[in-house]
């Protein structure tokens, strides 16, 4: 295993219910570190562009909807074995076979409105992250 960074974003529902702090608190609990964070307001064209990959699904207009109601935190986590460590974090996409422990078991209010998302995969991630970060905002 290796070190890897991972690309994270805490969600409206969440930044709503003022949950960033505690959410931040299971990645650093679980070994990943903040090295790069910001909060903003998506624009309907980045959250389109962002999920590009769920165009035909049928919650694609919703989800960008949602994306786009409130502020998000975007942020890039680094650790061993980091995207494995932060699903696992996360946990399922579907807060009712979510693992005890996990946010999404904790704070998700359904499956659009999970509170978080994560990386699935290294090619994703490096995707993810240069779609919202400059090398420079990469601060360690
Ligand atoms: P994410 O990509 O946000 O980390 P994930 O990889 O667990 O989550 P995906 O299948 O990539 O899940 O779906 C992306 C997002 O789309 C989900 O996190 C959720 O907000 C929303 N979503 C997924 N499935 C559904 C669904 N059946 N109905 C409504 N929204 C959904
Ligand atoms: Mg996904």
């Amino acid at each position: 295993m290796a070190i890897e960074r991972t690309f994270s974003i805490i969600k409206p529902d969440a930044t709503k219910r003022n949950l960033t702090g505690k959410i931040i608190s299971k990645f650093e609990d679980a070994g990943l570190r903040i090295v790069a964070s910001k909060r903003i307001q998506m624009t309907k064209a980045q959250a389109e562009g962002f999920y590009a990959v769920h165009k035909e699904r049928p919650f694609y207009g919703d989800l960008c909807s949602f994306m786009t109601s409130g502020p998000v935190v975007v942020q890039v986590l680094e650790g061993e074995d980091g995207i494995a460590k932060n699903r696992e974090v996360m946990g399922a996409t579907n807060p009712a076979d979510a693992a005890a422990g996990t946010i999404r078991a904790e704070f998700a209010e359904s499956i659009e409105a999970n509170s978080v998302h994560g990386s699935d995969a290294p090619e994703t991630a490096a995707e993810e992250i240069k779609f919202f970060f400059t090398d420079d905002e990469l601060v360690g």
